[in-house]
């Protein structure tokens, strides 16, 4: 009732969530009650939780922030929604995002153009800025994101929370509306690391519908929390800490590479030289993904029906009301990369550099435990100033790209503020499946 009431109190200034449910929340409430009261509690059993909204929820609308699912109700839940039942968490709504996921600021959601709780004229950064606002704001005690490219740990960085996207294959994405399958992941995003390891234990695991979901054991992801961080090595590659980022940004990071020093850290120099293609090679394989991915939104089998007197016109009003542009200009991009006679010129040359990152990562983790950059070039931005520029929008997310190619794990968290007092994040890359030691080394930080 606390969460409920602070949800109308201030979202309306925020718009972090697009649905609310208070009828549900609350009869898992007394579920939840009832565990309790019979001893046998689990770690999110009554905890009140906020749903990216391209999580599919059973007789709860999960819209995509997009016109073409407004009225869609699924009939079923995402698997990490029913491992979260299965505990009796509680869900207090649907949180907002970009449209299908694709942004950085939040503002290309058709409903919810969610605004930052450190300053309301700032983005809280995309796509899942409204989970990230929510749990900023005291408005869920955790919540659900997914992350194609950085989008757990950018609107977290952007917001002063942490958000964990899990390695490739940790968590089950059956229910998650694909945008690009090669890369997306769902992960928490919560007050701190501990939280996300909470979170992130109820959800992982292998799972029959999903065939990429890995046959990894689910550890127990706190397991390392409060031991010393003496002899673990921390990477700094240099191309992360170059002009394309802020001062502010970099100084506040490298700063807590001497924190993790003096706990004992090592810290150690390398190079990662093809970051320079990152932006280029994902927004490439992305859009390609998602023009194959969102085919499927004819207004026929769901989504919204246009008008039309033949099967061509009523699918082309379809598309042309249902999405927004930025949706249009992936599908468009994605489309024309893979066409006969430009496959081998993009979509090869993206694919080709996917195995680069892959031996490039591997080889610093070689000699390193872990990789800390910065989370994102600048901290949040005011609310209409990058929206017009895709291609300077898309750069902001060099930082974060390649953890999804390399299929790695990473934790986003507060490593300081600017001058003008918004967050600003550092990211902790672990080896693959290790999610375990970056949530030690980001708790230890916290
Ligand atoms: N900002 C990136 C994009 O627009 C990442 C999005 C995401 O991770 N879903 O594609």
């Amino acid at each position: 009732d606390a969460y409920l009431e602070r949800i109308r109190a201030v979202d309306g200034s925020l718009l972090s969530y697009i649905t609310v449910t208070p009828e549900e929340a609350h009869a898992q409430a007394e579920q939840a009650q009832a565990r309790i009261d019979a001893g046998n509690a689990a770690p999110l059993t009554g905890i009140p939780m906020a749903m990216k909204d391209n999580l599919c929820t059973d007789g709860v609308r999960t819209t995509c922030s997009s016109r073409m699912l407004e009225d869609f109700v699924p009939p079923y839940d995402a698997t990490v929604v029913e491992k979260l039942k299965a505990q009796n968490y509680i869900m207090l709504g649907k949180a907002s995002m970009d449209e299908f996921a694709m942004g950085s600021s939040n503002q290309t959601s058709a409903f919810a153009k969610t605004r930052n709780p450190y300053d309301t004229s700032c983005v809280p950064g995309g796509s899942s800025g409204g989970s990230a606002a929510a749990v900023s704001a005291g408005l869920c005690a955790a919540a659900l994101g997914s992350d194609t490219g950085g989008s757990i740990r950018q609107p977290a960085s952007f917001c002063g929370v942490t958000g964990l996207k899990p390695t490739y294959g940790r968590v089950s994405r059956y229910g998650l509306v694909a945008f690009a399958s090669s890369l997306d992941q769902i992960g928490p995003i919560a007050r701190c690391a501990r939280d996300c390891g909470t979170v992130l234990s109820a959800i992982a695991g292998q799972d029959p519908h999903d065939a990429t979901s890995a046959p990894q054991s689910v550890p127990d992801f706190n397991e390392k929390v409060g031991k010393s961080l003496k002899g673990l090595k921390i990477a700094l590659p240099k191309e992360f800490f170059g002009d394309a980022v802020d001062d502010e940004v970099k100084e506040a990071v490298l700063a807590a590479a001497r924190e993790y020093q003096s706990m004992g850290a090592e810290l150690v120099d390398c190079s990662i030289s093809t970051l320079k293609y990152a932006v280029a090679a994902y927004y490439l394989i992305a859009s390609a993904e998602a023009a194959s991915n969102l085919a499927r939104f004819d207004g026929i089998k769901y989504g919204l029906r246009g008008e039309g007197n033949s099967f061509d016109k009523m699918i082309r009003d379809s598309r042309s009301r249902g999405f927004g542009d930025e949706v249009k200009r992936r599908i468009l991009l994605g489309n024309y990369a893979l066409s006969s006679g430009y496959y081998d010129a993009y979509y090869r040359k993206a694919l080709a550099l996917k195995q680069d990152f892959i031996k490039e990562y591997d080889r610093i983790f070689q000699n390193a435990d872990i990789i800390l950059t910065p989370t994102a070039p600048t901290v949040a931005y005011p609310i209409g100033k990058q929206e017009h520029d895709p291609v300077k929008m898309y750069t902001g997310d060099i930082c974060t790209v390649t953890v999804n190619i390399a299929c790695l794990p990473a934790i986003s968290t507060t490593c300081g503020y600017s001058r003008t007092g918004m967050p600003i994040g550092m990211s902790l890359i672990g080896r693959r499946f290790d999610e375990a030691t970056i949530i030690q080394a980001a708790d230890a930080f916290e």
